[in-house]
């Protein structure tokens, strides 16, 4: 691995300056599980590494009186697996952290590693998209907010500039009588990335659907919403037969490849499986 200087802020506003002043290749660190392979393997050689873990306010959540969650970009997927919070209104999210590496991985990794790491098959981007989150970012401009289907914008890029940072995710309430969930395919059981991962999300009201999300990842070069088959649910009475119907509107989202782990083909079939099943376990979470 090549030397790099090390810069540890303590505060968002010693960060945004770090960076500012940093060489344009600097990399953010924060649980390292993406950031220390791609420096030992020399994919990245940058001069300077500026290190988030001492700054408090990235690492932590706010549930505010119905208002929606705010994650710290530094949560970690174990904590988002475990919070009381995050499960009781946001599973889906509590399920995909759950879901990423080994115990060990998950208390490293974080949320805003995840998703600013912009791998396809990042498992914590679908249930983000499903819940309508936004991107809180700053940087020597000031803040903006981003909605999280505009973040990526192809594989291992999104839409912050080299002196930006990812300071918190902004998730609305989803309200009574909303259920999410988050399934993938891996191979094997842990320790593997996803062949796909799909998460979906459903509101009623009056025994109908009032709002259906549908997110997809590994099956593009960004996680994708399969509208079409949001479409379809919404406003319907949500029936077994409705469930298959959106199953086979959501396979025309994907867009994927063929690679080691899996041909196009059997990801098509994968995102028709796996969407099925989401939406039947939203369905039953939103009190069906
Ligand atoms: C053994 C192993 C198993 C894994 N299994 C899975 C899995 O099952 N599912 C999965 O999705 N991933 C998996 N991963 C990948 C990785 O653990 C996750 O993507 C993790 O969430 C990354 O978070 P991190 O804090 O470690 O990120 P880091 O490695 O610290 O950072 C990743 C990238 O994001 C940037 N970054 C970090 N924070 C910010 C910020 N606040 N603002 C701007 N940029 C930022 C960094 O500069 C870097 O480019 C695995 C990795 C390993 C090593």
């Amino acid at each position: 691995m090549r030397r790099f200087e090390l810069v540890l802020p303590g505060s968002l506003d010693e960060c945004v300056k770090a960076l500012a002043q940093a060489p344009a290749d600097s990399k953010l660190l924060a649980g390292g599980t993406d950031l220390l392979p791609q420096l030992k393997n020399g994919l990245l050689k940058p001069a300077c590494v500026i290190d988030l873990s001492g700054i408090p306010r990235l690492r932590s959540i706010e549930a505010g009186n119905g208002q929606g969650l705010r994650v710290g970009s530094a949560v970690t997927a174990r904590t988002l697996e475990l919070d009381r919070a995050v499960r009781a209104n946001y599973l889906s999210l509590a399920e995909s952290g759950a879901l990423v590496g080994s115990v060990q991985v998950r208390n490293l990794a974080t949320l805003g590693g995840n998703i600013c790491n912009a791998a396809p098959s990042a498992d914590m981007a679908p249930p983000l998209l499903a819940l309508d989150a936004e991107a809180v970012i700053t940087g020597p401009k000031g803040e903006r907010r981003v909605p999280i289907a505009a973040f990526f914008t192809g594989v291992r890029r999104t839409v912050l500039a080299p002196d930006e940072l990812l300071v918190e995710l902004a998730i609305p309430n989803p309200g009574s009588h909303s259920g999410g969930s988050y399934l993938r395919h891996t191979p094997r059981r842990e320790l593997d990335i996803a062949v796909v991962g799909v998460a979906s999300q459903l509101t009623l009201a009056n025994g109908r659907c009032a709002k259906a999300r549908i997110a997809l990842a590994a099956v593009a070069p960004v996680p994708v919403r399969a509208t079409a088959a949001e479409q379809a649910l919404e406003g319907q009475a949500v029936t077994p037969d409705l469930i298959k119907r959106a199953a086979d509107l959501a396979v025309e989202a994907a867009r994927p490849i063929s690679d080691q782990r899996g041909s196009a083909d059997f990801r098509r079939h994968l995102v028709r499986v796996l969407t099925r099943r989401t939406l039947t376990t939203a369905l039953a979470r939103a009190g069906a």
